[in-house]
């Protein structure tokens, strides 16, 4: 890939790619009043039980002109441009009612949504919620809110505060990317939280190198002796998901299970999941 001449291949790559970011944040606003943005739902599964026990909602852009574009590339634009906590509200919106659609078909799964720091920052966006969740036909049990350790170093005690009003309401807390951040077990212990998702970063390695499959289990033992699920992202062989139910993990999610799909698509995979 990176043969003779690759370096000044790429920093021109880069440099139009920047340029094309500068226009994507422009045209991120008219994205989110057009409805260009779409949720794709990724199926989580109780290892135990082997039942699909949710899901979580991953935001993609339908360009009109560019194609599908991912969130790594325009939800960092979003959160620096303050257009976050319209994306966050359109996501919100959206993963609630899709699992309230889900609900009323006879499959009662969860809905996991990630939320940005800012978000979290945001002292108005407890009533936001609330209001969204009086919305639809759904109750607040269902929904867990996804935030990565990161964001909880922001502004602790104003990030604390509004995570716990959600958690107040019901709505479940779950950390995402576990041992990726700069996690202060003294400050996790006061998060109202009730899953530790551990990084994929990990458990792809788990199978081969003594170290990851140490964080892994280690993980799963801190999530349990803090009464947390331990959840497992990024399972792709057969192997690690056996490996994972060896460790007690409760539950996984990854594209061995089921990638994230368009909402129709993924009606179509819950109706061949084996029961
Ligand atoms: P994340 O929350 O860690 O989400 C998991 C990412 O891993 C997703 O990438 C998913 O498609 C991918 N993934 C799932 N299973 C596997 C697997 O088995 N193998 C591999 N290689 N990858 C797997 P995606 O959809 O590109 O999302 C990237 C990140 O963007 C997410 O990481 C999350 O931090 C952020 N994101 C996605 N949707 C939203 C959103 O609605 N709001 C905010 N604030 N952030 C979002
Ligand atoms: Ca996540
Ligand atoms: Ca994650
Ligand atoms: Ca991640």
């Amino acid at each position: 890939k990176t043969q003779g001449g690759g370096f000044a291949l790429v920093t021109a790559r880069e440099s139009l790619h920047d340029a094309e970011m500068h226009s994507l944040s422009s045209e991120l606003r008219a994205a989110i009043e057009e409805d260009q943005l779409v949720l794709h739902l990724q199926p989580i599964v109780d290892i135990a039980a082997d039942r699909v026990q949710g899901v979580e909602a991953l935001v993609r852009w339908q360009h009109p002109r560019r194609g599908l574009i991912m969130p790594g590339d325009f939800i960092p634009r979003a959160e620096r441009s303050g257009l976050i906590s319209e994306l966050s509200n359109w996501v919100l919106k959206r993963a609630l009612s899709s699992a309230a659609d889900l609900h009323a078909a006879g499959w009662p799964l969860g809905i996991s949504v990630n939320l940005s720091a800012r978000t979290l920052l945001d002292p108005h966006f407890p009533d936001a919620l609330a209001e969204l969740l009086a919305a639809v036909d759904l109750p607040s049990r269902y929904l867990t809110v996804e935030i990565t350790e990161d964001t909880l170093m922001a502004d602790q005690q104003r990030t604390l505060d509004v995570v716990t009003r959600v958690a107040n309401m019901g709505v479940h807390i779950s950390i995402d990317d576990f041992g990726t951040g700069y996690s202060q077990l003294a400050y996790l212990k006061r998060l109202p939280a009730s899953e530790i998702k551990i990084d994929r970063s990990f458990v792809e390695d788990m199978l081969v190198s003594r170290t990851d499959l140490s964080i892994v289990q280690a993980t799963i033992g801190l999530a349990h002796a803090l009464e947390l699920r331990a959840v497992a992202e990024g399972i792709e062989t057969e192997s690690q998901a056996e490996r994972l139910r060896q460790l007690g993990c409760d539950y996984m999610q990854g594209y061995y299970i089921g990638r994230p799909m368009p909402e129709d698509k993924f009606r179509d995979w819950l109706g061949a999941w084996d029961l």
